[in-house]
């Protein structure tokens, strides 16, 4: 048995692991992907006192060291299922079961797709594919309002593809991302919604907008991201045969079971934010851990 299993293995399950590793914790990190988790996605963080403005891919790689260089315990898998039992249970799609006194989840967020654009899924490209794909030359549409949308289409345009950003409503992102936008010329349209994406005939897919004024627009494109949320990305947690979910937040804490990162941060999506939770969440599982 362990003392601690922290699922996830982004900056907040990194973090999490080094402080509980450090109190003297029994501690293994499950990660089913890549160490750094999503970080890899952001163009430059620039609010992460005192580092000086950074790639998302530089500050992955410094956290990937980190955890390495610490010989942390990591196992790659995919945890499926939590069983709130005494001890926990952390059941893995590899069929592992790991038995810990309690555990962190740090798993990040998904994308939300929203049930009226469901048919358009097979024309959106998924934000994970960022970084393997060239858009050089490349007609790329980015839809959302919001931090992630200006990042992505600041990140896209620098990469030398041709951006135009639409938002459904308003832009919420942060005034110096939407500055950067206007400065590198991207196109950017408040106002539109989608009406349609449909493959227009040859070999070209285009998006129709509809303005304010319920004048329709169409745009080609090579490459459509959608940036419109996200959602906790959770596997299944599991109390005397019950679902539980994050709402019982508080009951779980009791039950040794702790939250770290994106996963319950809402929008206050932020490195920072999803370091000191992870070591928040390893401080109340060393207090678990004691009380016994
Ligand atoms: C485009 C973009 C731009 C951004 N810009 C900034 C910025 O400028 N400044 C800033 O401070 N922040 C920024 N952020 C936010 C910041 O990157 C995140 O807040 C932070 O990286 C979240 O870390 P995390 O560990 O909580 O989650 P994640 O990095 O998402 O890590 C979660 C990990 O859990 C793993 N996982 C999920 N489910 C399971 C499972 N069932 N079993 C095992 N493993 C699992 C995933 O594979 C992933 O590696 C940006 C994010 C994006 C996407």
């Amino acid at each position: 048995m362990v003392d601690v299993v922290i699922v996830g293995g982004g900056v907040a399950g990194i973090s999490s692991a080094i402080e509980s590793q450090r109190r003297g914790l029994k501690t293994i990190l499950i990660e089913k992907n890549e160490l750094g988790g999503t970080l890899d996605l952001a163009r430059k963080i620039e609010n992460l006192p005192p580092l000086l403005a950074i790639s998302g891919k530089e500050l992955k790689k410094k956290f990937k060291n980190f955890f390495i260089q610490n010989k942390l315990n990591f196992l790659k898998d995919e945890v499926v299922e939590i069983i709130l039992e005494k001890p926990i249970k952390i059941m893995t799609a590899s069929n592992k079961t790991i038995v810990s006194k309690c555990a962190i989840i740090a798993t990040g967020q998904k994308d939300i797709m929203k049930k009226e654009y469901i048919d358009y899924n097979k024309f959106i490209n998924s934000l994970s594919s960022l970084n393997c794909l060239k858009f050089k030359e490349k007609k790329v549409i980015v839809f959302g309002g919001g931090d992630m949308a200006f990042d992505t289409a600041l990140n896209i345009s620098e990469r030398g593809g041709n951006v135009k950003l639409f938002a459904r409503s308003f832009f919420k992102a942060k005034k110096i991302l939407i500055d950067e936008a206007k400065k590198g010329g991207i196109s950017l349209k408040e106002n539109m919604a989608i009406k349609s994406i449909k493959k227009e005939p040859g070999e070209k897919t285009s998006v129709y907008f509809e303005g304010m004024n319920h004048s329709i627009k169409n745009e080609y494109f090579d490459f459509l991201f959608f940036c419109i949320g996200r959602e906790p990305s959770l596997p299944k947690i599991k109390s005397g045969g019950r679902d539980i979910s994050l709402k019982q937040k508080k009951i779980l804490q009791k039950e040794g079971l702790f939250f770290a990162g994106d996963v319950i941060s809402g929008t206050n999506r932020n490195v920072g934010v999803a370091v000191g939770s992870g070591i928040t969440a390893s401080i109340d599982a060393y207090r678990f851990c004691i009380k016994g």
